[in-house]
């Protein structure tokens, strides 16, 4: 069985996911990719085929055809586009190779959908190991290397409402920081290969039992039935303490309601034990008190919905810059006023910030607490948007003045429910607080959703009818959004008062 740069990679990561990635991929794919992981494939396909652009007149190959590349290589073709190579133990397929005349070599070309910013030095060492796959693979073939280069989405970009490529792309030597590593690859390559052989599971069973869940590959459940679903590795930063979880792992307690009284735990830990152990919400009263006593009428519950655009759609975005394309607002103007429902979402093909700013500026009151989940995203958005629109900065600015983070009382342990599982997400904060409103049952049921939503919508890829009916599921979406939070909020005034009322008796 041959080793794809892939499962290479996912070897690094990982050998016993490498493993059942290759001899379960009923396990491995239990799960349908999500919405969000197709969208970075797709983010992905999109990056590559513009990054072609950078060496036009290029042949592309068809998937999986090697001998097809063997006799293009051979003929000196000037560009490849997708090249695929094979030995007897390995498989890769390559972005672009270009025929170096003066060095007599190709030089290869890897695409990356992802900006030179973020998680620099680890992408930079997960690339250069990428490369040198294929720089094994290549030479084991017997073609000419030149320089091995990465090309990826330059973040100082910003579009003037033209893609410029020479400016959105960087393109970086990363020959020297593949030399070094060369051999090394090579060993880690045969060992990969010698391990996906195996007709059983290798020892030892799965690493992450002592990590916290989020280290936890989506196979954990499988490779692991003796986990429960809500377990040790659910307690609130326990991966940070993996002596912690060694030691309860070690003594054989894998439920969070198993964990001993005296335990040594942190505070917020404990919280989430005892919750779950007594079956009810641990409440900090006083901070839950002040948190909502500061929240001012009227109060304005605001959720934004956006798509993230790797290759800039308009002008003024960057790479990754994300579109705000719709909002939800539910607006109370005093304590037991009906709530009012303001909506708005954009699904012209054009830029929305203009809009969406006008129809903030209608619809948000003019003074008050706005109330969002998650504040660095909204404001974020707000921030951009001010970039983009200088005459709107003021009243943006003013804006994020006045936003309040829901979340904070979850995230600061201020209420900890057992049905939250150690989460702070509104997914799982509604159905515990607010058993009536669920986002089950929705078409759409997440932000990742809604962003391809749009975009088919305004893309044109929907029939008119099925773009109406993709509009109606934004709408609902978007308003069960804000109208939980605000029910979230009614749900905390309750605790609070039902406090004071046993208090006072
Ligand atoms: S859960 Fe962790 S150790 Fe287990 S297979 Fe997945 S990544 Fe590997």
């Amino acid at each position: 069985m041959k080793l794809s740069k892939t499962n290479y990679l996912v070897y690094r990561d990982c050998a016993h996911n490498a493993w059942v990635k290759v001899h379960k991929p009923e396990i491995y794919h239990a799960e349908p990719l999500s919405v969000f992981e197709r969208a970075i494939i797709e983010i992905g396909n999109d990056v590559d085929v513009r990054a072609r652009e950078l060496f036009p007149g290029g042949v592309l190959i068809r998937r999986g055809d090697a001998a097809g590349t063997a006799e293009l290589v051979a003929a000196r073709t000037p560009v490849l586009y997708q090249p695929v190579f094979e030995t007897e133990r390995y498989t890769t397929a390559c972005d672009i190779l270009v025929w170096n005349g003066a060095g007599r070599a190709y030089d290869l070309y890897e695409v990356k959908a992802s900006t030179s910013g973020e998680d620099r030095k680890a992408k930079d060492d997960l690339y250069a190991h990428d490369i040198a796959f294929q720089a094994h693979v290549l030479s084991e073939n017997g073609v000419p290397l030149g320089r091995l280069h990465l090309v990826r989405l330059n973040g100082d970009y910003v579009s003037n409402g033209t893609l410029d490529l020479t400016r959105l792309f960087t393109r970086e030597d990363f020959t020297d920081r593949v030399t070094p590593i060369f051999e090394a690859v090579r060993a880690e390559m045969d060992a990969a290969h010698d391990l996906i052989q195996l007709a059983a599971l290798p020892a030892p069973p799965c690493a992450c039992i002592y990590k916290g869940r989020s280290s936890q590959c989506t196979t954990f459940a499988h490779i692991n039935p003796e986990v429960p679903d809500y377990s040790i590795h659910d307690l609130t930063r326990i991966g940070t303490s993996p002596k912690k979880l060694r030691a309860l792992v070690d003594a054989g307690i894998l439920s969070i309601t198993d964990i001993p009284a005296d335990f040594e735990l942190t505070l917020p830990q404990r919280h989430q034990v005892e919750a779950a152990q007594r079956r009810r919400p641990f409440v900090e009263l006083p901070p839950l008190q002040s948190f909502l006593d500061d929240i001012a009428f009227p109060v304005a519950f605001l959720d934004y919905e956006t798509y993230p655009c790797a290759l800039p759609r308009f002008a003024g975005y960057a790479p990754f810059n994300h579109v705000p394309f719709q909002f939800s607002l539910h607006v109370l103007m005093h304590a037991g006023a009906e709530p009012v429902h303001h909506e708005f979402l954009y699904t012209e093909a054009h830029c929305p910030d203009a809009p969406f700013v006008a129809a903030l500026k209608a619809t948000l009151p003019p003074e008050g607490a706005i109330v969002v989940w998650n504040k660095p995203f909204e404001k974020g958005i707000n921030t951009k948007l001010a970039e983009r629109l200088p005459a709107e900065q003021a009243f943006l600015a003013a804006v994020n003045e006045r936003i309040v983070d829901l979340m904070d009382v979850f995230s600061e342990q201020m209420v900890v429910h057992p049905g939250f599982r150690g989460k702070t997400s509104i997914k799982w904060v509604l159905p515990a607080l607010v058993p009536r409103l669920s986002y089950k049952g929705l078409a759409i049921q997440e932000g990742a959703t809604a962003s391809e939503t749009w975009n088919a919508i305004v893309t044109g890829a929907l029939e008119p009818e099925e773009a109406r009916e993709a509009v109606q599921n934004l709408l609902t979406y978007c308003g069960l959004d804000s109208l939980a939070m605000l029910e979230i909020w009614r749900a905390l005034q309750t605790i609070v008062a039902d406090r004071d009322i046993r208090e006072a008796g």
